[in-house]
């Protein structure tokens, strides 16, 4: 007997099972919230999107079902740490999970799929550019598969904020199962976003298991910084004790508000993506265990991190989006007791939070300018390029060509998206070869020593490599091979030059590779899809920022509403709550209402009713408000 039929005559029905695996695997005696019903859902083959704030526990809504049923889990991640982290969790609770990611050998990718197929395996984790490969799909058509979840499922919307291409690539793998059923999650996807992930997952019919995002002990509020920031950050923490994160867009700024808060007596590390991967999980576990108190963090801080008592998180800095707020807010407070959310704000926020929508989106005759003087900087002429890696130093190239960093950073992230060029990927800490070359040409290269001492070694140690990316360590590779690290890079760019292998370095030595010939600038054009549309979206983001910041409504209200959340009732603990501002300013009447649509339209200048939107007002009540409007022939004539 399966372990599966066991439970099943044990519990004899469905709910059962769930509950009995609940217990057993995560010791958990009841669900929560919304919990049941996604797995109902799930289980009874419906394809289902579950909505649920950062640590609702969207986790447990497929590992029990997947755990009930027969089969195999497929579940598409986007974050290799993640991935691992999850895997190793359910490895120590007995249970048999894998993964797949970019940059394990062949031979390790094999390994892994064939005993998903043969071993009993009940998860089988997948990032999503592996999606497309000719070996997962091969393999997969021999597996049992109980269901596909997705995790983060926002990131396959174009209109949410954190779109990954390679997620759009998910659809194929339910072309090859068509039976299947998928189970979509995520905790930040507006209305537009929710009907966006179905449609792009091809869900039979729609179907939404959401779970009110109002969080009844999380206080938000938001200050005017009086004295400086340092010292309104320091009384928060005197005022708010216990467990906290600071969030600060700057990596400087960690460390100088650590260093500084230390000075005053309070515990503090800092935190961002610069770090080394050791002292980032240290640090990141001296906080889990409450070693350090504040952790002074760029937004590189949280994902994955699971810490039940952090009693405030701080923004230093206001984020642009109220997608990232939210999430990064609602790591306070998991434990369910009190905690605060501030949002700290001066006289410039306003005009930082707009000029950041120019520094992401610089003017399009900007990018092609960077895109000529990058091609200048590498002397590169125009028509060659194909295929070339260069090293990159952006600062140089500033100095050089007086960019302003973040813009030409930007410039370059555009060009890269585009197509133009492609430009080392912030997410990745290793260098990656793969062989562009048959083995038996290899013999037919003239090599110099130094080149064939680097060739054996990677034939030695990456197996694979002529299909797969593998990773490289060349600190490693220096010290087995007697050379220098910077000897080790010029062997691997020498290769890649003469293009016979290719070379991913890892992003601290920065990198150009042209994808294309080099162009004139001229023929630089940056699709609406990658520019004018991304531009507007993150120009509606930080309008929804401006308007929490000024808002006299409930803040939960305000944000749940944000997220599409019908008839939220107000907190009673945010900042306006309690400074009585939300029953001072009368309940939004239809009345009230009404005259700030008319504002809005004059304003402006609305062409079509679609373009009416208010970030604290919820869409269907707007559409019904409008539609009297439109009856009782308020609207002007040329609208309607
Ligand atoms: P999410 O992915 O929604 O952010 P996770 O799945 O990581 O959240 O879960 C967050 C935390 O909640 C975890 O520590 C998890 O163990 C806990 N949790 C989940 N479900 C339950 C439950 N039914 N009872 C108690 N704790 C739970
Ligand atoms: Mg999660």
């Amino acid at each position: 007997m399966t372990e599966h039929q066991l439970l099943s005559s044990l519990a004899g029905e469905g709910g059962g099972v769930s509950l009995s695996i609940l217990h057993k695997y995560f010791g958990f005696t009841s669900f929560r919230g919304i919990q049941q019903d996604i797995i109902e859902s799930i289980r009874a083959g419906h394809d289902t999107l579950g909505l649920m704030p950062t640590g609702g526990g969207k986790s447990i809504t497929f590992q029990v079902p997947a755990l009930a049923m027969e089969g195999i889990c497929v579940v598409v991640s986007p974050l290799i740490a993640l991935m691992k982290d999850q895997v190793e969790h359910l490895r120590e609770r007995g249970i048999k999970a894998t993964a797949i990611y970019t940059g394990m050998t062949h031979d390790e990718i094999l390994v892994a799929l064939e005993n998903c197929i043969f071993g009993n395996y009940k998860f089988l984790y997948v990032s999503p550019e592996r999606l497309t490969s000719e070996l997962f799909q091969a393999k997969l058509s021999h597996m049992k598969v109980s269901f596909i979840t997705v995790d983060e499922a926002h990131c396959i919307s174009q209109w949410g904020y954190d779109f990954r291409p390679s997620y759009t690539e998910i659809v194929q793998i339910r072309k090859l199962l068509p039976a299947v059923p998928v189970l979509a999650l995520t905790a930040t996807a507006t209305p537009a976003v929710v009907e966006d992930i179905q449609r792009q997952l091809g869900f039979r019919e729609p179907n939404v298991k959401r779970m009110s995002f109002l969080r009844r002990n999380l206080s938000y509020s938001v200050r005017r910084i009086v004295s400086t920031r340092e010292q309104e950050v320091l009384e928060l923490l005197q005022e708010y004790p216990g467990s906290s994160i600071v969030y600060t867009r700057s990596r400087v700024a960690t460390y100088e508000l650590a260093s500084w808060l230390s000075s005053q007596g309070i515990s503090a590390a800092h935190f961002h993506a610069g770090l080394t991967h050791r002292e980032k999980s240290e640090r990141a576990a001296a906080w889990q265990r409450g070693d350090i108190r504040v952790m002074v963090a760029t937004n590189a801080f949280g994902m994955g991190i699971d810490k039940p008592d952090v009693r405030s998180v701080i923004h230093y800095d206001v984020p642009d989006s109220p997608e990232a707020y939210f999430q990064e807010a609602g790591r306070a407070g998991r434990d369910g007791e009190a905690a605060v959310a501030v949002l700290l704000y001066d006289s410039r926020s306003m005009s930082l939070l707009r000029r950041r929508v120019e520094d992401t989106f610089p003017p399009e005759e900007y990018v092609a300018q960077v895109y000529e003087d990058v091609c200048c900087f590498l002397q590169m002429a125009i028509g060659d390029g194909f295929g070339v890696t260069r090293e990159f130093a952006l600062e140089q190239f500033c100095q050089a060509f007086h960019h302003f960093p973040v813009r030409a950073y930007n410039a370059l992230q555009l060009l890269s998206r585009a197509g133009y060029l492609e430009w080392a990927d912030a997410e990745e800490n290793h260098s990656r070869v793969m062989m562009c070359c048959q083995r038996q040409e290899l013999y037919t290269f003239q090599l110099t020593p130094a080149m064939e001492r680097v060739l054996h070694y990677l034939l030695r140690t990456c197996t694979g490599i002529f299909s797969e990316y593998a990773y490289i360590d060349e600190q490693e590779m220096a010290s087995t091979l007697g050379m220098t690290e910077q000897l080790v890079t010029e062997q691997l760019l020498e290769f890649s030059r003469r293009q016979i292998l290719k070379f991913i370095p890892r992003k601290y030595i920065p990198y150009i590779t042209f994808v294309q010939r080099r162009l004139d600038r001229d023929e630089i054009v940056l699709p609406k899809a990658i520019y004018a549309d991304r531009r507007r979206e993150l120009e509606a983001r930080v309008q929804t920022m401006i308007a929490y910041l000024q808002t006299t409504a409930c803040r939960s209200v305000f944000l749940v509403s944000y997220f599409g959340e019908e008839h939220p009732s107000e907190c009673g603990v945010c900042d306006n709550c309690v400074g009585g501002k939300v029953a001072a300013t009368s309940p939004m009447t239809d009345e009230v209402l009404v005259q700030r649509v008319l504002d809005f339209i004059a304003k402006e200048k609305v062409t079509s009713i679609v373009q009416i939107h208010f970030p604290d007002v919820p869409d269907s009540r707007l559409g019904e408000l409008l539609h009297r409007m439109m009856k009782e022939e308020l609207l002007p004539p040329s609208l309607t």
